[in-house]
């Protein structure tokens, strides 16, 4: 297919609404001299800003299977380029669900925080149904994900009560190795079932310690106290006992944690939890455990590569339980290839059965670098009914006491959906909203991590990275340390 978008730099957005419709498209980018040369036949889709007579001229055409459509609008010429790529966004909504019948529930609004926007709207004053007739009618936002947005700001106002002190921060810790790579899987996860990766492990543990106490000077120069803790990658438990404890002990020793309020380590891949690991995280401080079956079917684990069995599941979180964690999240994905409704709400009954303190419903992404985006699996997974299975999964959360709290999306995910964070009440993880929402500086450590730092007051946001791969990291390491002036830069300007 081939897209025209003129000026250029509204491609990204733009792109993103085409891609509601057409997400298994690959798209050739023209330029409107092309067309004058005539350079295209059919499958065409031309978005255009113009200005004219002191206006801004909006147009949108789009001649795709044999069928044409075309909208206009114009807007005053300071209208600004936000508004007149919302402006085009809608009319280009309108010309593709004209010509496909298709109905993005989210509507044009296609980022990462749709809930961002609704936290935005609540500062401003705007109660439920202001919120919603906007939502609605500038983004064609459906009534059921308005409900959903609006409850899941809700849940945040009422943890985020006691939350208002600039010191505190976040750490992520990334531990970027599994057992083996799942199918799905876009991280730069590495499987350390070779001898290469497991190679590299006991090195990367004594930079990243290095790391981590380097960094504790810093934060602890500019008086910052983490208020949570997050291990994640990868699946961290793929250590050993031993090699957890030396990272958490890092923390503890260089850090000051006192004010830590939760602790979570991902265990995510049931084939690694072993009860050895689960004490020893237990006595270190660890509060909450992510234990993830991703579906209860046998063979659709095997289909996603993710090498263990539901029985497997059920005993980790068994253990993980005895073990007595304040906090138990599971994962489950809608739309794999080769689930279907029937199977997927056996995955959601069975996971409510256990009443996990959080159950994260992912709708699958399919990323350019995942396996899956082959052209059979892609199709497959594409054709998945994933709004009827996300819809049942968030009917039955809300019968059992659940609730949504944090939300985010991702490109090309089935059926333009989301992820939702659902949780019973007081188990909800801080670390998730203060990620998703922005709202606190995280310093983040190890191969891949970004640190982000926040000023709220100022509306300031910068990203400090780390190198990607364990092997860059260490090629790199000192280089990477000295990056870490610029949390020091940040703060100096804060002031
Ligand atoms: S467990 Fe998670 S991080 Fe590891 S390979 Fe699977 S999807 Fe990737």
């Amino acid at each position: 297919m081939k897209l025209v978008i003129s000026p250029i730099e509204l491609k990204y957005e733009i792109e993103a609404v085409v891609k509601i419709f057409f997400p298994a498209e690959r798209f050739d980018f023209l330029s409107e001299d092309d067309i004058r040369k005539g350079a295209f036949d059919n499958d065409i889709i031309l978005v255009r800003k113009r200005s004219l007579g002191g206006k801004a001229l909006l147009y949108v055409y789009a001649d795709v299977d044999g069928k044409r459509a075309r909208k206009v609008s114009s807007a005053a010429e300071n209208s600004g380029e936000r508004y007149c790529c919302e402006e085009l966004s809608r009319l280009l909504y309108g010309v593709l669900n004209a010509l496909t019948g298709i109905i993005s529930e989210w509507g044009i609004l296609t980022g990462v925080r749709p809930v961002k926007r609704v936290n935005a709207m609540i500062k401003e004053g705007l109660d439920k149904k202001e919120i919603t007739d906007r939502l609605s009618g500038e983004y064609f936002v459906s009534a059921k994900k308005c409900a959903l947005a609006f409850d899941t700001a809700a849940s945040q106002e009422r943890c985020l009560k006691e939350f208002e002190d600039e010191k505190d921060i976040s750490l992520y810790i990334s531990i970027p190795f599994c057992p083996s790579r799942c199918s799905y899987c876009s991280f730069i996860s590495q499987s350390a079932a070779g001898d290469t990766v497991k190679k590299l492990i006991p090195k990367y543990i004594e930079e990243l310690c290095e790391e981590i106490k380097y960094t504790a000077q810093i934060t602890q120069r500019l008086g910052l106290r983490p208020k949570t803790v997050y291990f994640g990658g990868g699946t961290p438990t793929t250590l050993s006992a031993a090699q957890l404890v030396r990272i958490m002990k890092t923390i503890a020793e260089n850090f000051d944690i006192s004010g830590v309020s939760e602790y979570t380590i991902e265990a995510g891949r049931p084939d690694t939890v072993t009860a050895e690991k689960l004490h020893a995280i237990k006595e270190n401080g660890c509060t909450r455990i992510s234990v993830n079956p991703q579906t209860l079917d046998n063979s659709l684990l095997e289909r996603i590569g993710r090498a263990h069995t539901v029985q497997q599941f059920y005993d980790a979180f068994e253990l993980a339980r005895a073990v007595g964690f304040e906090t138990i999240n599971t994962d489950i994905i809608a739309g794999l290839a080769g689930d279907s409704v029937e199977g997927f709400k056996k995955t959601v009954d069975g996971i409510i059965a256990l009443r996990p303190n959080n159950i994260t419903v992912h709708t699958l992404s399919i990323k350019r670098s995942s396996r899956i985006n082959s052209s059979l699996e892609k199709n497959a997974a594409l054709s998945q009914p994933a709004r009827e299975m996300t819809d049942y999964a968030s009917y039955a959360l809300y019968e059992y006491g659940y609730k949504p709290y944090y939300l985010y999306r991702q490109k090309n995910m089935v059926d333009n959906l989301e992820n939702i964070g659902w949780s019973e009440e007081g188990h909800e993880s801080l670390y998730n909203i203060y990620i998703m929402e922005e709202l606190q500086t995280i310093i983040a450590l190890g191969a891949a991590a970004s640190t982000k730092l926040v000023d709220r007051k100022n509306s300031r946001l910068k990203r400090v990275f780390n190198y990607k791969y364990p092997i860059d990291y260490d090629r790199n390491f000192r280089l990477m340390l000295d990056r870490k002036k610029e949390i020091e830069n940040f703060y100096a300007e804060k002031e």
